[in-house]
This record gives structure tokens, C-alpha cells and sequence, in this order.
């Protein structure tokens, strides 16, 4: 099929199957069936095996639609790629497809209480009894772990060595007893992400992925995938907020005056200039050309777009804007966006190290056993 076959089936099966208050499984795998989930994940594993061409031509004839697919976002854009990344065989073949058809929901179980910026500082434990590991402590701002199935859990199972090489990744069933998720809630209203806390959760060790002391260099893969899948909306919505977000603001203003166009091209030109960047990201990747830290670069510009569209909705419509229903969300959600998946100072810093090859921050703790550091609860 070439891509104005695709284009054209794409819309079709869109028109006929986003329905107002769907269930979002059952719409999940509806859209597994009909070929648009996962579209360049392999074959092997339960995706597509198609190019980034036709994804984008997928996203583009999406962004018209608000799909049901938030709660599958975490799974999509971090855990998922992770898994086909650093995972085994046997985990790729027992996960991927049920992700991808929304059987399974997945959490991303990385932020605590005294470890956020710094996650390599986490102190829930692993301690291994043989073919299984003991998890136990508290996990905190985690999404849809209400809802979730299971959990990509950073651990440390090494206190004596530096923090960095004592942690491993794992795979925990967000179903067991021991897990228990309170809902927090934000300024919408709404509870979009928990506390969970882990108590002595049995986990296999053959959901450990990635080596024992090997977490660090599993989560940074993840954390480069979540700033990557943040900044092009995977799961999020097909696009139609950002959209909405423009049509909202056009609709409230007099677009007659040039202050009000100025502010609404700027807005414009930076929601495209974001777009192109993250097509080329996508597409570097796909040609094995590893983004590395532009990914942060991606995912600063897009929270900078946030709370530039929630200042320039402000000065444009005033305290109306507070109670516009199309406006109200992304204004209380900006300030989110600039925090959740690692926050603007942090995306700053990474760039000046690693894109412009400035000074690193000191680092006093790098040789340091973890057990020895005063973090967290650690007196
Ligand atoms: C909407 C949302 C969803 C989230 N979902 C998840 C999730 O599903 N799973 C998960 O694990 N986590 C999740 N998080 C947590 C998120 O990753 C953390 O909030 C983030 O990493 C910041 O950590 P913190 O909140 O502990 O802030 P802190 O790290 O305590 O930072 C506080 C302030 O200090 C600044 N700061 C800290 N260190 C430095 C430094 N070295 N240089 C300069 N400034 C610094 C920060 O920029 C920030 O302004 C979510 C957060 C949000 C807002």
C-alpha cells in the first residue's frame, strides 16, 4: 500500500471507529486488529514493522481525534520500547503484544519521595532469595498505577557500592497484595498520578531486565524514551489538545488585532518548529542515529510550548480563561509539563553537558557507597 493508500485508510478506519466514551481496551484492540498500534515495533513481537512514514501519516490523520489512549501512554512510549530495548526473548514475547492490543496497563515506578531530579537515589530495595526478589518501599507522582497491570520498577539492590552501579530494573505485578496505590490529586481535579507503596512484593527473576546492578543504564534508555514520547504525544490524544489549544484561543480572542495574531503565529511557529524536530528525531532514530540528549532538548521546547500557550492564554483573554472549558486544562496542566519526565532545570543542565559540552555539575557522591549518602531517609 503506498502512503496516500494508507492516508486514505487510516481516515476511514478513524471515522468509523473513535466513538464518544469507548472503553479504551476494548478500542486498543480494535486498533491492534485493524494495524495502527505499534506501527514500527517488529512483527515478531505484535507490532507493524512499518516505517516512521507511515506512524507519522497515522498521527497527522489522528490529530483531528481525541483516541482513548491515555492510560496506555506510559506503556507506549517508555516501557514498551524499553522492553523491546533491553528486555529478553522471553519478556518481549510475554508483554509486548498484550501492551500493544491494551490487555495489560503499565506504570513507570522510578520517582520517591527523596528521589526525583536524582533518581539514581532511590531507596526501595531488592534483595535477592534465590530465584526471586523481595521489593519493599514507596514509589510517589506515579501515572495510572491505579489502573495498571504492571510496573517498571527501579530498585537498589546494592547499597554498598556508588549509587549509580547499585541499582536493577524489574518488572512488578502492580495485581499483588503487597502493592497498594493511593490516588493524589492535582489542580484539575483530577487524579492523574499515586503513591504506591511496595511491601515486600515477591518479583521473578526472570522479570529482571536488564543485568543485576544494571539498572542505571535500563532507566536512562527509559528516561530517553520518555522524553521522547512526551514531546510527540505518544498515547496522549492524537494531537487534538494541541490543536484545541489553538482553535480555543483563536475562538476567544479578536483576531483582528495584531497583538492578538502576533501572539497566536508565535504560538503557531513554535508548536510546528517542535513538530519538525521531533519528526527528524524520529526518523534519526529509526536510521540508527541516537538522539541522545536532543530528546531533553525536545522535551524542554515542548514544556516551554505549554506554558508559553497557558501565559499567552492569560494575556489574551484574561481570568475568562480560568473558566473556558477549552482553556482551563492546559493551563492548569502547564505548570506538569515542566516537571513530569524530568524538569526544565534538569533538561537544561543535561543539555549544557552533553549538547554543548559546558562544565558538568560537581559531583561529590560518585565514588561514594549509597548506604554512606545523606538522601532521602538516610540519615
Ligand atoms: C504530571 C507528572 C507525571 C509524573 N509521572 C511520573 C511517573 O509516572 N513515574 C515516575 O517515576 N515519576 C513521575 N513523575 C515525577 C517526575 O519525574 C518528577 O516530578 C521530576 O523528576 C522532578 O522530581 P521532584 O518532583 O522530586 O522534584 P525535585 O527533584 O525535588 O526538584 C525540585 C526543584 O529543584 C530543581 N532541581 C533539582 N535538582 C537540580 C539540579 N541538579 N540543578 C538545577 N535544579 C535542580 C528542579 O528543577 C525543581 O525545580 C511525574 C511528575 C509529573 C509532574
Amino acid at each position: 500500500m503506498n502512503l496516500a493508500e494508507y492516508r486514505r485508510a487510516a481516515r476511514e478506519w478513524l471515522a468509523d471507529n473513535v466513538r464518544d466514551g469507548e472503553d479504551p481496551r476494548v478500542f486498543m484492540a480494535r486498533l491492534h486488529d485493524a494495524g495502527y498500534s505499534g506501527i514500527t515495533w517488529p512483527l515478531q513481537w505484535g507490532g507493524q514493522g512499518l516505517t516512521q512514514a507511515e506512524e507519522r501519516v497515522f498521527a497527522e490523520e489522528a490529530a483531528s481525534c481525541t483516541l482513548p489512549t491515555f492510560m496506555f501512554s506510559i506503556g507506549l512510549g517508555m516501557c514498551g520500547p524499553t522492553l523491546l530495548d533491553r528486555g529478553t526473548d522471553e519478556q518481549r514475547a510475554r508483554f509486548v503484544r498484550p501492551l500493544l492490543r491494551g490487555q495489560e496497563v503499565w506504570c513507570q515506578l522510578f520517582s520517591e519521595p527523596g528521589a526525583g531530579s536524582d533518581v539514581a537515589a532511590v531507596q526501595t530495595r531488592a534483595e535477592r532469595d534465590g530465584d526471586t526478589w523481595i521489593a519493599d518501599g514507596q514509589k510517589v507522582w506515579t501515572s495510572v498505577a491505579e489502573r495498571a497491570d504492571w510496573g517498571l520498577l527501579l530498585a537498589r539492590t546494592d547499597p554498598d557500592v556508588p549509587k549509580h552501579k547499585g541499582l536493577s530494573m524489574f518488572v512488578i505485578d502492580m495485581r499483588h497484595p503487597g502493592v497498594t496505590v493511593r490516588p493524589l490529586r492535582d489542580m484539575t481535579g483530577r487524579a492523574h498520578f499515586n503513591e504506591v507503596f511496595i511491601d515486600r512484593v515477591p518479583i521473578p527473576d526472570a522479570h529482571r531486565v536488564g543485568a543485576a546492578g544494571d539498572g542505571w543504564s535500563v532507566a536512562v534508555t527509559t528516561l530517553l524514551h520518555e522524553r521522547l514520547s512526551i514531546s510527540a504525544g505518544v498515547g496522549m490524544s492524537g494531537g487534538k489538545d494541541s490543536a484545541d489549544g489553538f482553535e480555543a484561543l483563536r475562538a476567544a480572542t479578536d483576531t483582528s488585532d495584531p497583538h492578538v495574531r502576533d501572539g497566536l503565529v508565535e504560538l503557531h511557529l513554535r508548536s510546528r518548529a517542535l513538530d519538525l524536530f521531533n519528526q527528524r528525531l524520529a526518523q534519526e532514530t529509526k536510521a540508527g542515529i541516537f538522539p541522545g540528549a536532543r530528546g531533553s532538548a525536545a522535551k524542554l521546547l515542548l514544556a516551554e510550548l505549554a506554558l508559553f500557550r497557558a501565559d499567552l492564554a492569560t494575556s489574551l483573554v484574561g481570568p475568562a480563561a480560568v473558566v473556558d472549558p477549552a482553556l482551563s486544562d492546559a493551563l492548569a496542566l502547564a505548570p506538569a509539563m515542566a516537571l513530569g519526565g524530568g524538569t526544565n532545570e534538569i533538561m537544561r543542565n543535561i543539555i549544557g553537558d552533553r549538547v554543548l559540552g559546558l562544565p558538568p555539575e560537581p559531583r561529590l557522591d560518585k565514588t561514594v557507597p549509597f548506604k554512606e549518602l545523606k538522601v532521602g531517609t538516610q540519615e
